[in-house]
């Protein structure tokens, strides 16, 4: 017994020590992702649901690596968090969107807006509202064309804090999205004191539909509480045309997903908009 108690330690060891040492390869690689140009965004459009016209898109971000391959987000974003590598690669981000946004002031594409995902270490570093403004003012850009989207879980930690930083994005002229609505923590009460402008259904509560009654009920009551608050609703991950009718249904305003259009190369989002964008 003691014998297969010390291997069992050891193969555990052993389990601990690759782990480690492919999230520190992977973190190596990471931190000259940049450098070598091995990050890019994809663009997922998002649709006003009422009458089917592209608003904007939102940005979601790819790390392909020549070791490594595509990894996905969930995995290097959360390894970007511990090591507060998200700061500069956040700043890249943002600065790719309001770049792509420049190019779009000159086509008909002006009035799209493009959605970034902004992690909770960003959000509360201590300079990022006022040096977004500075950098959307430097490139000419009205600030409404860019769109936060902060997790409900970022914007519930802290909360008392976050409404002091959540105002002063509004009073700059920021529309602020709470992503993944509904798997978090959110109170009610709160929800009414921050200064939202979307709330983000998340995918979990869109798959079960048109026919789970939980999901129902839950989308609903959403939906509902977001109209009542003044607060648009946009649901992701729409997957089929049940999905769609049945939001449009509900009145919700804007939607994204595969049915509408998987996440796009900028290569290939301007040929898709060609042909969705404009009718
Ligand atoms: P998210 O913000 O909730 O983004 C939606 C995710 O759902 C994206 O996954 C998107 O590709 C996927 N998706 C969209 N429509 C559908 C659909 O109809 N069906 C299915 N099955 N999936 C759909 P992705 O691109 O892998 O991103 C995962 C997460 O990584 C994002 O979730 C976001 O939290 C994070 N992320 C992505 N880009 C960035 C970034 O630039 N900064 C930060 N901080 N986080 C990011
Ligand atoms: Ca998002
Ligand atoms: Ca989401
Ligand atoms: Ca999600």
């Amino acid at each position: 017994a003691k014998a297969t108690g010390k291997n069992t330690y050891s193969v555990y060891q052993e389990e601990m020590g690759r782990h480690l040492s492919a999230r520190i390869q992977m973190e190596k690689h990471l931190r000259n992702a940049i450098q070598q140009n091995e990050l890019y965004l994809m663009y997922q459009p998002k649709i006003d649901l009422g009458n089917g016209k592209v608003v904007g898109v939102e940005a979601l971000l790819r790390w392909r690596n020549p070791k490594l391959g595509l990894v996905p987000p969930n995995v290097f974003i959360k390894i970007a968090e511990d090591s507060r590598m998200i700061i500069p690669i956040s700043e890249w981000v943002i600065q790719q969107t309001i770049l792509q946004l420049q190019a779009w002031q000159k086509t008909e594409y002006s009035h799209l807006s493009i959605a970034v995902n902004i992690s909770s270490n960003q959000f509360s570093h201590e300079n990022f509202i006022n040096d977004l403004a500075q950098k959307l003012d430097v490139a000419g850009l009205p600030r409404r064309l860019l769109e936060i989207e902060l997790t409900e879980s970022t914007v519930m930690t802290n909360a008392d804090e976050n409404i002091k930083r959540l105002q002063l994005l509004r009073h700059k002229g920021f529309d602020l999205a709470v992503d993944d609505f509904g798997t978090g923590y959110s109170s009610l009460s709160y929800l009414k004191r921050f200064p939202l402008t979307i709330l983000k259904i998340d995918k979990s509560f869109v798959d079960g539909l048109p026919k789970d009654d939980e999901d129902i009920s839950i989308s609903q009551a959403i939906i509902q509480l977001a109209h009542s608050l003044e607060i648009k609703v946009v649901a992701e991950g729409i997957e089929t045309i049940q999905q769609l009718e049945f939001l449009q249904q509900q009145k919700c305003e804007y939607g994204q997903g595969y049915f509408i259009s998987r996440p796009l190369e900028i290569n290939n989002l301007h040929p898709w908009l060609e042909t969705h964008g404009n009718n």
